[in-house]
């Protein structure tokens, strides 16, 4: 095992050597890329020094971590020990929300270079990632984007030290996916404070010292008449119930709180509170997916190392075909979620700092992909890792029981992978209606349209391009044939039935569509670095297949779940 999760991951610091455009990210952020060498040797430097700690202290801590799980004491709810070490750690290392600027206290790094840091922290320990990403990282981006001068200059130094934990509290009992159906109000008082009434469920870093809370307008539906308020949690303002039992990042206090007449600060403009939250929901997505890649990236090395030594039937059990094949697959994915994802946080950088129009689209088609393929990707990599391992997977001390546990979560929070899946294929629908002409060429993405590879690896892109574009070209050629060709001229609202069997296929195209552009970058990375030609070759293979067999599935779909469906209304009315 390595003793630097920066210096000692050779495709981590390929992507930061040779992928990443760093001119691009300090243009980005400072308006000029003059002294870009020096910024970026020091953010060279950061996780450098970042990779030691979190792989010599934080690593090592993760089991007991797990082990320990949140303390539950006299009705308070704390996080345990190792995990308060750990942060304790990052913080006097100066991370503990690293993206602040430093008229805040912080250390001004881009959304790029704190990502790094998080998949190195997911890599260690997901559970402590959770409370430095929500406890810290969240709260901070949320009050940079929409505090007033004085709420800025009041919490984020504070969060910059790591003297204070925020959350942000989103989801209740019933309104989880479906956002509009929150029921905590927020109602004005004279002194222009706000009372919040109601409940939140699966509260990440709850039980620190204020939250961020998406509430609404006493009368309010929907979507509309949402807005973000900031409550402290001194003198019992609101009461944290309680963190649930589970059984992935156990460290990691997920808390129910209960709103009482809460005071609140308003936190920007009451009633732009879906808006504000959307912004901001684009970064934290992108988080998740690179939260997948530290994990896989630990079940992947753990899985190395043992088929390395594991001796069965005269060999190491890696030189078995179908094991080196799984270690060939896990090797594909976590490269490709990792090329992925940085290209995508550059996008973030260019949009968040440098307000670029052209990037927001491309960032806007990536967000859902590094999400669905990141997380997707870490709970399939950790099942072969499990299985590499044969019986003692499933014994504690290896590990990869919790990474596997550990995973099970990523696809389930920040927008689960079936809603990635509706907006990513909504996306290319609106964008394939608006251009009906791209159906018949490279298809609705600009990004997967304009690439062009040599060889065999061209030719599978260029196939697995062509079952995409088909797959969109018969969902659309679907509804043009009951609509009309008018529907291409855009502004149609579409009816449930219309719109079903599209949605029903979200997750298959949307499964073709993250493959296709994890090939895409890995080709575009092999144009840099030769030796990443196999993998990329291999990625693009893998699109071909994953293509060709979605669009089978579709082709040969039977109407039965429809059918399911109606009866299960019917049972209902
Ligand atoms: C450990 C943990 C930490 C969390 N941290 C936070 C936090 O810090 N802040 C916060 O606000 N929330 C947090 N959450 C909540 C999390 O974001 C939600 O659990 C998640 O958004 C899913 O909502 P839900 O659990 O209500 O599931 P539901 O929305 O009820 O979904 C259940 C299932 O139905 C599927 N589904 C729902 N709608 C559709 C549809 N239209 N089409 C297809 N499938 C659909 C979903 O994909 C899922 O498979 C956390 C949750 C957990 C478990």
């Amino acid at each position: 095992m390595t003793d630097n999760f920066f210096t000692g991951n050779a495709d981590l610091l390929e992507v930061f050597d040779k992928a990443i455009p760093w001119s691009t990210v300090v243009r980005a952020l400072s308006g000029s890329d003059g002294g870009a060498g020096e910024t970026v040797a020091t953010w060279r430097e950061v996780l450098d020094l970042a990779g030691r700690y979190i792989a010599t202290e934080i690593a090592p801590r993760a089991a007991k971590v797990d082990e320990i799980g949140v303390i539950r004491d006299n009705g308070t709810v704390r996080m345990n020990e190792p995990m308060t070490a750990n942060l304790t750690g990052l913080a006097e290392l100066g991370l503990a929300s690293p993206s602040i600027p430093e008229e805040h206290g912080g250390s001004a790094l881009p959304f790029t270079v704190a990502m790094m840091l998080a998949e190195m922290l997911a890599r260690a320990d997901l559970a402590t990632q959770v409370q430095h990403g929500i406890g810290w990282n969240s709260p901070a981006a949320l009050l940079l984007r929409f505090g007033s001068e004085q709420q800025k200059a009041h919490y984020l130094p504070r969060l910059a030290k790591g003297e204070i934990m925020g959350a942000v509290a989103m989801t209740e009992p019933q309104a989880g996916s479906d956002v509009g159906r929150l029921l905590t109000t927020a109602t004005p008082q004279s002194d222009g404070c706000y009372l919040l009434r109601g409940r939140k469920q699966f509260i990440s870093a709850g039980q620190g010292e204020f939250v961020i809370v998406l509430a609404r307008a006493p009368g309010s539906g929907g979507l509309d008449g949402l807005g973000l308020f900031l409550a402290e949690r001194e003198g019992d303002n609101y009461v944290v119930e309680r963190a649930e039992h589970k059984f992935t990042i156990r460290g990691s206090p997920t808390c129910a709180l209960v709103f009482e007449n809460t005071r609140a600060a308003p936190l920007g403009t009451p009633g732009e509170g879906w808006k504000q939250i959307l912004t901001f929901m684009n970064e934290s997505r992108l988080g998740v997916g690179i939260q997948g890649i530290g994990v896989a990236t630990a079940a992947y090395e753990k899985a190395m190392e043992y088929a390395a030594q594991r001796v069965q039937m005269g060999h190491p059990i890696r030189e078995h075909p179908m094991v080196a094949d799984m270690l060939l697959e896990m090797r594909t994915t976590v490269s490709g979620a990792r090329a992925l994802a940085y290209e995508a946080a550059v996008l973030q950088d260019r949009v968040m700092f440098g307000k670029d129009k052209e990037a927001a689209r491309d960032l806007r088609e990536l967000t859902p992909l590094v999400k669905w393929y990141g997380t997707e990707g870490a709970v399939r990599v950790c099942r072969l890792a499990l299985q590499i391992h044969g019986g003692v997977g499933v014994v504690d001390e290896y590990d990869v029981g919790r990474y596997m546990r550990d995973s099970l979560i990523t696809p389930v929070y920040e927008g689960t992978s079936q809603i990635q899946s509706l907006m990513a294929v909504k996306d290319q629908l609106k964008w394939a209606m608006q251009r009906p002409r791209s159906l018949v060429g490279g298809g609705p993405s600009r990004l997967l349209a304009g690439a062009s590879f040599a060889g065999r690896l061209g030719s599978d892109f260029a196939a697995a391009r062509g079952e995409v574009v088909g797959m969109l070209r018969d969902v659309v050629g679907r509804l043009v044939r009951t609509r009309g060709v008018g529907l291409l001229r855009g502004g149609a609202e579409l009816s449930e039935e219309e719109t079903g069997p599209v949605l029903l296929h979200a997750e298959r195209i949307t499964e073709a569509l993250a493959h296709l552009h994890v090939a895409r970058a890995l080709a575009e990375r092999a144009k840099i670095v030769p030796e990443r030609r196999a993998l990329a070759e291999r990625a693009a293979r893998t699109a071909r297949l994953v293509a060709e067999r979605n669009r089978r599935a579709i082709a040969l779909d039977d109407g039965s779940v429809f059918v399911q469906i109606q009866e299960w209304r019917r049972e209902r009315n």
